[in-house]
């Protein structure tokens, strides 16, 4: 058994003007499908091959092309479905009260996951996380994923942001916090409350 590139549920342009097209292209094509062959590459015949992402991620953590590549490989799957072109703008329901509950209000999460996704130094990805029903905000380095041990943040990542220059660079150039206020117009938080639910 292989990894495969998932197909992404809109268009390339449905996420315009908030991503652009070519963004969406490439960053699928081109950035995720490498992340896909080199973690395919690096388990093949080895005891992770054929483990679901999720352990592979902790089993492999030592391994840096399996640290690097599995933790690319998974975090795109997750952030493909984390954007939408019918976002409802904020979380409702449980997900919202228990945003509203860990960090006071959505504008106050709002600005502390746009604080985590502004200053994650280089390439990273900022992250909600739920562990034993609490939410957090953080942001690790690199491709890697708050499942995997001692990365700064620990918990299930029900929303994360790509803060590396590939996922916004062509239409945002240096302006990464245009870049974060725009993810805030395109997220599925029919998504979010999904995974909130299923590992709260
Ligand atoms: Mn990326």
């Amino acid at each position: 058994m292989s990894f495969e590139l998932p197909e992404l549920p809109y268009a390339y342009s449905a996420l315009e003007p908030y991503i652009d097209a070519k963004t969406m292209e490439i960053h699928l094509t081109k950035h995720h499908a490498t992340y896909i062959t080199n973690l395919n590459n690096a388990i093949a015949g080895t005891e992770l091959e054929n483990l679901p992402i999720e352990e592979i991620l902790v089993k492999g953590f030592d391994k840096t092309p399996v640290r690097n590549n599995g933790g690319g490989y998974f975090n795109h799957n997750l952030f493909w479905e984390w954007l939408s072109p019918k976002s409802k703008g904020k979380p409702e329901g449980e997900l919202s009260a228990a945003i509203d509950s860990a960090f006071g209000s959505f504008d106050a999460f709002k600005e502390e996951f746009s604080k985590a996704a502004t200053g994650r130094f280089g390439s990273g990805w900022a992250w909600l996380v739920v562990k034993d029903g609490k939410l957090a905000i953080g942001s690790t380095a690199n491709q890697d994923n708050p499942l995997m041990p001692g990365v700064g943040i620990s918990g299930y990542p029900i929303l994360g942001l790509d803060v590396w220059e590939h996922a916004y660079y062509l239409n945002y150039q240096n302006r990464r916090a245009d870049y974060i206020a725009s993810f805030f117009s395109i997220v599925n938080w029919d998504k979010v409350a999904e995974l909130y639910a299923a590992h709260k």
